[in-house]
C-alpha cells in the first residue's frame, strides 16, 4: 500500500480499512529502513493537522498492580459513553531481555475485540528513547484516525515512566494498598510526576487502602510544596495531584476516576497548562531525538570508531582525562582544530 492510500484509509476509511491502514502506518514508522522512514515522515506531516484532539492518558504501575484489568474496565466504560479508545504500550523489557512484561499474557480480553478499541503492543526493539519515539508516533496515528482517548501504558520499571509522562496530558500511577510501595515511588521520583495516584485492589484490604491513601496524600502535599514554592494548595485555578481508591476487578471507582480526569482536563485547559505542556513536550522530543541521532552518527564516524577503543581504555585507566578524550573524539569527528571545541 502506498502512503497516499494509508493516509486515506486512516482519515476516511471504514472501521476495518482504518484498522489495516493504521497497522501499516505504524509498521512503516517502526521500520529501520531509510526509505520507509522517509515515507513515514511524509505520512506524519500529512496526519499532523488531524492530531492533537484526543486526551492523552499515561498509566503506570509495577507488574501485577492491575494495569490491564484497570485499562480493560476503563476502556469499556469509555466506549459505552461513545468514546473511541486506543491503548499503546511502552515496555522497555522487550528490548533489554527479548521478553516482554506487558505482552506475555492475554490481556484486555474484551477490550481487544471491541470495534471502538485499538490496542497496539510496544515496539520490540531499540533503546528506550527509540521505543518511546515509536509509541509517540503511533499515538499521532491513532489521533488522526479519531481515537479521542489515547492511553499510554507502561511498566513501573526503569525510566519508562518518565517517557510515558513526557508524551501524555495526565500521568496516573497505580499503587497497591500495602504501605511501602509509595515510598518506593517517592524514592524513584515517580510520585513527583504523577497527576493522580490510584490505589487499586482496595477490595482486598480496605483498611490498608485507607492508610495508603492518607500516606500518599500527605507525601503529595509535601512534594508539591517542596518542588514548587508558588504551588499554593489554595490556588483553585490549577490542578493538585489527588489520590483515589478503586477496585479494577470489581469495576468500583471507574466513574470517579473518569470524573477526576475530566476535572483535570477542564482545569488545565482553562488555565493554559495543558497547551503549554504539549508545546514543551514536542520541543523536548525534538531535542531528545536530535541528541540520540547525533550520538548515533558520532559513533558511526570512521575516525571515532578507530580512536574510541584505545581512548576508552585510557580514560578508564586514568591515563587521559575524560574531558580531553571527549575533545579528541569530537575533533576527530568534525575534523576541526581542538581549540575550536569547548
Ligand atoms: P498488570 O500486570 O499490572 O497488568 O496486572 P493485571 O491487570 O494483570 O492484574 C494482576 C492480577 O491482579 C490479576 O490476577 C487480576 O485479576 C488481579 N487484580 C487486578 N485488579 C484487581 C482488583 O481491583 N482487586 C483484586 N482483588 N484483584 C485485582
Amino acid at each position: 500500500m502506498i502512503p497516499a492510500a494509508i493516509l486515506d484509509g486512516i482519515l476516511h476509511g471504514s472501521a476495518a480499512q482504518q484498522r489495516r491502514a493504521m497497522a501499516k502506518a505504524i509498521t512503516l514508522l517502526e521500520s529501520t529502513r531509510a526509505d520507509h522512514r522517509a515515507q513515514g515522515d511524509a505520512l506524519l506531516t500529512q496526519l499532523l493537522p488531524h492530531t492533537g484532539k484526543s486526551f492523552r492518558l499515561g498509566i503506570s504501575g509495577v507488574p501485577g498492580v492491575g494495569k490491564s484489568t484497570f485499562i480493560e474496565a476503563l476502556g469499556l466504560y469509555l466506549i459505552a459513553q461513545g468514546h473511541r479508545v486506543a491503548v499503546l504500550t511502552i515496555d522497555p523489557s522487550s528490548s533489554v531481555s527479548g521478553g516482554s512484561i506487558l505482552g506475555d499474557k492475554t490481556r484486555m480480553e474484551h477490550l481487544s475485540v471491541n470495534e471502538s478499541a485499538y490496542i497496539r503492543p510496544s515496539p520490540s526493539s531499540g533503546t528506550l528513547g527509540g521505543v518511546a519515539e515509536k509509541t509517540r508516533e503511533a499515538m499521532l496515528v491513532c489521533e488522526a484516525a479519531g481515537y479521542d482517548v489515547v492511553i499510554v501504558e507502561t511498566v513501573g520499571v526503569g525510566q519508562s515512566e518518565t517517557a510515558a509522562a513526557s508524551m501524555t496530558d495526565m500521568f496516573v500511577l497505580l499503587q497497591l494498598p500495602n504501605a511501602g510501595d509509595d515510598l518506593q515511588a517517592i524514592k524513584k521520583g515517580v510520585m513527583e510526576i504523577a497527576d493522580l495516584v490510584v490505589i487499586n485492589k482496595a477490595d482486598l484490604d480496605p483498611h490498608a487502602a485507607m492508610r495508603a491513601d492518607a500516606q500518599i496524600t500527605s507525601s503529595l502535599r509535601i512534594l508539591s510544596q517542596h518542588g514548587n514554592p508558588d504551588n499554593a494548595s489554595h490556588d483553585t485555578t490549577r490542578w493538585h495531584p489527588k489520590v483515589l481508591q478503586i477496585s479494577a476487578l470489581l469495576g468500583q471507582g471507574i466513574d470517579s476516576f473518569w470524573n477526576a480526569v475530566t476535572q483535570y482536563r477542564q482545569l488545565q485547559t482553562a488555565n493554559g497548562r495543558l497547551a503549554t505542556r504539549r508545546e514543551k513536550q514536542a520541543l523536548a522530543w525534538m531535542w531528545e531525538r536530535i541528541d540520540a541521532g547525533l550520538k548515533q552518527a558520532f559513533r558511526a564516524h570512521p575516525q571515532v570508531k578507530h580512536l574510541l577503543p584505545a581512548l576508552q581504555r585510557d580514560v578508564a585507566a586514568g591515563r587521559i582525562a575524560a574531558s580531553t578524550a571527549a575533545r579528541n573524539l569530537l575533533s576527530a569527528q568534525s575534523g576541526q582544530a581542538l581549540s575550536a571545541i569547548e
